[in-house]
């Protein structure tokens, strides 16, 4: 049998041939940027899939969440979780905004609410916090803090496009949630990413933003960004989201086999959901606990000596990295919920064109049975 080799992520890209008359458009019309049709149809596009009134496209989740912070003319400190991608708390950096680390709740490994008092000070102006995985923080506990210390709060939404919550899109929480179309998420227009507004005011400023602080063709009112999705992009994601329940109901099935297989393995837990009506399966993180057999390390390498390339998301914590390892609120001893996720933390391979054999052969190898 020839060895294949099956990483955590596979990029999905529609038929190529009904991409082609998106092409000609774009070559019809030379509009291949600044907001053309394309751009425009998504937004509407995604508007009505992801059950949200406003979006501003970006092009990317990195610069949307710069952009976000900006538009909420958010500075100082901002309280966020270090148990994340490092896009996050860079996006704090990019603003001159000083991030504090809370640590994360061991069931969902989100931002803990309750660990949040104790970390606002009178510089405090918001909570960045993050649907680890696509599985919903708690909402509600977050915004009641929020709206007690009168704090903007931000989800960086990126693991969370399409996840739906007891009262709908979990992205019309909060002031702005963000989202990315990067190539391994589980919507992609190869770059890309989009900011939710909750009206059309906010989104006004956010398309400024974007777009050099352009208010008008001779008016410049904000140091803004070039954060435009092309027209290429926007095709693309139009076309993507054709086949994006068809995609998600494929990771369903994945999902589903991985749990049937795993749960009976001493030392292996799957992470559950944290209670949203509308999934995304967008990863499958286990916790490798000392239960099991191997150390999270030793089992992470053997899979890669049989083809199989996992990854540890999110390992080192992005307090762990040098520019925030000196901050005080990086003290490993004030994260050790974090610091234990981190340590413990596999996530599988997970894409919709993962063969159901290679699952299961993935569960023999992790049971052990070989
Ligand atoms: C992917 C990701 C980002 C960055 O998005 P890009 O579109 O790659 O810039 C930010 N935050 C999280 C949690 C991510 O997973």
């Amino acid at each position: 049998m020839s060895k294949t080799t099956t990483f955590v992520t596979q990029p999905s890209l529609p038929p190529l041939e009904e991409f082609i008359p998106y092409l000609e458009k774009i070559w019809e019309n030379k509009v291949l940027t600044n907001c053309g049709p394309f751009h425009q149809q998504l937004e509407e596009a995604l508007c009505n899939y992801l059950g949200v009134e406003h979006i501003a496209l970006f092009t990317n989740g990195t610069i949307a969440l710069v952009t976000a912070l900006q538009s909420l003319r958010v500075t100082g400190e901002v309280i966020t979780t270090p148990y994340s991608f490092v896009a996050t708390s860079h996006s704090l950096l990019w603003n001159g905004i000083k991030p504090v680390f809370v640590d994360i709740e061991p069931d969902t490994l989100n931002i803990d609410p309750q660990k949040i008092e104790a970390a606002i000070t009178p510089q405090t102006t918001a909570i960045l916090a993050v649907h680890c995985y696509g599985h919903p923080c708690n909402v509600d506990a977050i915004q009641k803090i929020a709206d007690t210390y009168n704090l903007k709060v931000i989800y960086d939404a990126a693991h969370a496009f399409g996840v739906k919550c007891h009262c709908g899109s979990v992205l019309n929480h909060g002031d702005l949630s963000v989202l990315s179309f990067h190539a391994t998420k589980v919507f992609n227009t190869f770059e890309g990413g989009a900011i939710i507004c909750p009206d059309a005011e906010s989104k006004a400023r956010i398309d400024q933003l974007k777009n050099f602080g352009h208010a008008g063709e001779i008016d410049v009112v904000a140091p803004g960004i070039n954060g435009k999705l092309s027209e290429f992009n926007a095709a693309l994601g139009l076309l993507q989201l054709e086949y994006i329940d068809e995609a998600i109901a494929k990771r369903k099935a994945i999902d589903e086999t991985y749990r049937r297989r795993l749960s009976a393995v001493t030392g292996i837990q799957c992470l559950q959901d944290s209670g949203e009506l509308v999934a995304n399966y967008a990863y499958f993180p286990i916790l490798v606990d000392d239960s099991y057999f191997l150390s999270r390390d030793a089992l992470y390498d053997h899979l890669k000596t049989q083809g199989i390339h996992p990854r540890r998301y999110f390992y080192p914590l992005i307090s762990e990295f040098p520019m925030y390892r000196g901050l005080p609120s990086s003290n490993p001893e004030r994260l050790p919920l974090a610091l234990n996720a981190a340590s413990q933390v596999l996530c599988l391979p997970i894409y919709p064109d993962l063969s159901l054999d290679i699952v299961e052969t993935i569960c023999r190898l992790i049971a052990g049975v070989r």
